[in-house]
């Protein structure tokens, strides 16, 4: 009984394969654009779209291949239907629909944050429910309360640039490729935090909110003081992921005790970042809660956490199915709007 998964929603096309008597991942596959998009400085959605119809059904084959298995094995195929690029979730979309018409199989819409937030749930050690979520990706930072498959609540969430995007718009004006995260990453590792002093945005707001766009600003301010040399580019990238980690650890403490919870689950691509994991587990573990981290491989967009979240969706009987290859995508889509 194996579930497929397709994610189309940016710049990875990524396929995975779940067993839902096993209750675990066969296979999976990835394939990311970001080379091609490097030269352009970020995601231009046209060639993104593009790619996704030259990768896309050779990347399925490969995946179902790899676990000797074929398409007459599959039982119902999911797919990423929004938030994201309107003609890159239209490739996966299209795929899906034609390939469950054919099969006559069930197409299953997913939305894309909530394969993220249950991409923990690949892991080993997986968390129960309920637990508090700390999204952050390249466009979403959103702290959830997930009672069970379906049942999410917006807890807090950036007002403005997304922790991801914050890294990348960094970075690109500290003069590193794209995308910025991991080379800021890797940056900051060789400076010192505290050298240069950013402000940490909304700290004390009082809520469970976050702004992050200012913070580009104050690092682009400090760029251009006069005594400024790039030698010191490492300090200032390292107090930028200092005062990025420092807030996004307060407000999942708060978040934490605001609910009761005792578990978070943290997920997209900035949860691959080894100080915010670091300062994360430090101050959950202090206060009697645990941490839970996806694979390293699935913390950006891929294939195995669309697959996964289509098969607890078959299982908890909250499947959203779409008739006769009649569908939308959702290119704007609010995850706790999405039907439970
Ligand atoms: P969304 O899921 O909100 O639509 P997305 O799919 O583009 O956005 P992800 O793939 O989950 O986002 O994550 C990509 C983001 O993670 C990018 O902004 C990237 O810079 C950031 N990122 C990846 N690795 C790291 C790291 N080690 N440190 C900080 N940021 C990182
Ligand atoms: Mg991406
Ligand atoms: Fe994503």
């Amino acid at each position: 009984h194996l579930v497929l998964g397709i994610e189309t929603s940016c710049d990875e096309t990524g396929i995975g394969l779940y067993d839902l008597t096993a209750h675990r991942l066969v296979s999976h596959r990835v394939f990311s654009q970001i080379d091609m998009h490097a030269a352009y400085g970020g995601v231009v959605p046209e060639l993104a779209s593009r790619d996704h119809v030259r990768r896309i059904v050779p990347l399925i084959r490969e995946t179902v291949a790899a676990a000797n298995a074929g398409l007459q094995d599959l039982k119902a195929i999911g797919y990423t239907t929004g938030p994201g690029l309107a003609g890159a979730l239209l490739v996966g979309a299209s795929v899906a629909e034609a390939l469950a018409l054919a099969l006559g199989v069930p197409a299953i819409p997913v939305h894309h944050l909530e394969g993220h937030l249950l991409s923990p749930l690949l892991a080993s050690e997986p968390p129960r429910f309920p637990f508090v979520a700390l999204l952050v990706s390249g466009g979403h930072t959103q702290l959830m309360s997930v009672t069970g498959v379906g049942k999410y609540k917006l807890l807090g969430e950036s007002v403005d640039d997304a922790a991801g995007e914050a890294f990348d718009k960094t970075g690109k004006l500290l003069g590193l490729g794209y995308p910025g995260g991991p080379a800021m990453a890797k940056l900051a590792a060789q400076g010192e935090a505290g050298k240069f002093k950013l402000p940490r945005p909304m700290l004390r707001s009082g809520d469970l909110q976050f702004s992050f766009s200012g913070l580009k600003t104050a690092v682009l301010t400090a760029t251009q003081q006069p005594d400024y040399t790039t030698e010191q580019s490492a300090d200032l990238a390292a107090e930028f992921q200092e005062a990025v980690t420092d807030v996004l650890c307060a407000k999942a403490l708060s978040a934490l005790k605001q609910t009761g919870l005792k578990r978070l689950v943290v997920a997209g691509g900035v949860g691959a970042n080894k100080r915010l994991r670091e300062q994360l587990v430090a101050a959950v573990t202090r206060r009697g809660g645990r941490v839970y981290f996806p694979e390293l491989e699935f913390c950006s967009d891929n294939g195995a956490m669309i697959a996964l979240a289509t098969a607890m969706r078959l299982e908890a009987g909250v499947a959203e199915q779409t008739t006769d290859g009649a569908f939308a995508i959702r290119p704007r889509w609010p995850l706790d709007q999405a039907f439970a």
